[in-house]
């Protein structure tokens, strides 16, 4: 069985996954607070209402973009980037210049491929806000990889920064299986498959040698959670926790947490691709509750 290629049945896979990356976030993002510590290690949530933050508000331009174009379209999501940009959103410092500049008129091509001495930027930026894209071509995989490609371009070039965004995506469309969840072990041999070789596709595929450890912490340390907010430090050990607890947005959420690192970006990718799945990993009910409300130019509202 086919998922529904029509651009509702797509918006609607996309926006699906949005939900549940925007709670990700949003809930993963409490942690960071000292005083939630002691919550996090009891699985209780905080009151709300939670915040999201820079992984929401960009995977919104990217929902914003395919609803328009049917397509990534480069320049209109680094316009999108760019005039949604809200700097207390928690944006790295690179990508907060960076659209300040191409609000200003400067030129994304220039300026992404710039970052970093010009070898671009391999943080997880590309990857965090890219789940509901996968959603989106879940009726074509390989679709989801190629437009994943391009749309990290406007903000992330380095090689693993885009593999990072083509495995998640590729990790959210085959999530989103009209016949129900994959086993974890065909999420990740089939995300392994549709990468191209890269420190993030060797890390897959040691989060494909490590899907019976039972404790995280120890998968954790060995792929990383995100702590140098790289793709290859946090793609791997995501797509671990989310291909364990497929169909279980609960499970999969406080596994990822406990882990610690870069706790509000690995719960969205997370998030996000459980999400995929439709009813079968939708967050609970009285999470989505809790979580503030999408910005108004959000697709959806
Ligand atoms: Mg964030």
């Amino acid at each position: 069985m086919t998922a529904d290629s029509s651009p509702d049945g797509r918006l609607e896979r996309a926006l699906a996954s949005l939900r549940g990356l925007a709670v990700g976030d949003a809930l993963g993002s409490q942690y960071f607070v000292p005083v939630n510590y002691p919550l996090l290690k009891r699985r209780e949530t905080p009151p709300g209402p939670w915040q999201w933050t820079d992984d929401t508000e960009m995977a919104c331009s990217v929902v914003a973009v395919l609803a328009a174009h049917q397509r990534i379209d480069q320049d209109e999501l680094a316009r999108s980037f760019a005039v949604h940009h809200d700097f207390d959103r928690g944006y790295g410092p690179a990508v907060n210049r960076l659209l300040r500049l191409v609000r200003e008129g400067g030129d994304w091509r220039e300026l992404a491929s710039a970052l970093f001495n010009g070898q671009g930027s391999w943080g997880n930026g590309a990857a965090m806000r890219i789940a509901p894209l996968g959603a989106w071509y879940a009726d074509d995989p390989e679709q989801a990889t190629h437009q994943a490609e391009i749309s990290a371009y406007p903000t992330h070039q380095h090689r693993e920064a885009v593999v990072g965004a083509m495995a998640v995506a590729a990790a959210a469309a085959l999530a989103a299986d009209p016949a129900g969840p994959p086993t974890a072990e065909a999420l990740l041999d089939g995300v392994i498959a549709l990468v191209p070789k890269s420190a993030v596709g060797a890390g897959l595929r040691r989060a494909r040698d490590m899907l019976d450890y039972a404790d995280a912490d120890t998968v954790a340390a060995v792929l990383g959670c995100g702590r140098r907010t790289t793709a290859h430090d946090t793609v791997p050990f995501a797509l671990w926790s989310a291909a364990r607890a497929l169909g279980d947005y609960e499970t999969a959420f406080w596994t990822t947490a406990q882990a610690g690192g870069d706790v509000d970006t690995t719960c969205a990718i997370v998030g996000g691709v459980v999400a995929s799945g439709g009813k079968d990993g939708a967050p609970p009910e009285g999470w989505v509750e809790q979580t503030e409300a999408l910005p108004d130019w959000a697709p959806g509202r």
